[in-house]
């Protein structure tokens, strides 16, 4: 299973979905590719020193660097990273006119599946190449949508940037779900919000819905997971029970 963990509007809680979640499937035992397909880099910030990154996905999407090179163990047994840096920025113009543009990851990322058979891909809040490449690649997209009053601005572009890729390269991508990120369940707004969000993808909404939690905005500055940062915390046993929900579903 490749998991691609997209929306193009910024802030929305991928990089933490994407971090936790690549750990909570990383504890149950099989190797897990964390994929960050992001310039901000945060994913890989999130475990490593990047005084430690000599080599990102961009050497290996750009210049031919083996993957194997590239890829380094996190501090969860079981997890490691394709690091990115802020190299990564430069990928569109340097693929320019390239006709594989869109499937460099997926071509590399192939021989890599034996030995990572679960990989979560962070994306940037674009629907550049970047995104485009992480759908091409993936089985699955998982959608993080934080809970605004904004919350469903975009998704209809996202949905579009999916069908077309459905189209055109990869036919089997299927949206694995929508999570509500950062939701207060003290407040009706926050209700109002979450059937505004159901109303529009239906059963896609998993039942797990990631509440506000100061832990989950703490443990990348520790480099940790939120499993064993804050492991009695909300955001601990929601991130543990929305990776119940993905196998479930895949
Ligand atoms: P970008 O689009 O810039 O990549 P993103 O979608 O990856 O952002 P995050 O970086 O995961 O979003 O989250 C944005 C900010 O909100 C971060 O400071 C993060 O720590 C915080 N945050 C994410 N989820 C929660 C949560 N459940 N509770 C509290 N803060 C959160
Ligand atoms: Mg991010």
């Amino acid at each position: 299973m490749i998991v691609a963990i997209a929306n193009q509007k910024g802030g929305v809680g991928k990089t933490t979905t994407a971090i936790n979640l690549a750990a909570a499937l990383a504890l149950r035992g099989q190797p897990t590719l964390l994929v960050d397909l992001d310039p901000q880099a945060n994913s890989t910030m999130s475990f490593l020193d990047m005084r430690s990154v000599t080599r990102s996905v961009y050497d290996v999407i750009a210049e031919g660097t083996d993957f194997a090179d590239a890829i380094l163990p996190a501090s969860v047994p079981n997890l490691f990273i394709a690091p990115s840096r802020i190299s990564l920025a430069k990928l569109e113009a340097k693929l320019v006119g390239e006709l594989d543009a869109h499937f460099r990851l997926k071509d590399r990322l192939e021989a890599l599946k034996p030995a990572y058979p679960t990989m979560v891909i962070d994306c940037p809040p674009a629907l550049g190449l970047l995104t485009v490449n992480a759908l091409v690649a993936a089985t699955h997209l998982l959608v993080p949508i934080q809970s605004s009053y904004f919350a469903l601005e975009g998704t209809d572009d996202l949905l579009e940037t999916v069908e077309k890729v459905r189209a055109r390269a990869n036919p089997t991508l299927q949206i694995m779900g929508v999570v509500i990120t950062m939701h207060d369940k003290r407040t009706s707004l926050a209700r109002d919000i979450r059937e505004q969000i159901q109303r529009v993808f239906g059963t896609k909404v998993f039942r797990t819905t990631i509440s506000k939690s100061v832990r989950l905005e703490e443990s990348p500055a520790y480099k940790e997971s939120i499993f064993t940062f804050a492991p009695d915390s909300s955001g601990a046993t929601e991130y543990y029970s929305l990776c119940e929900e993905v196998i479930d579903r895949v």
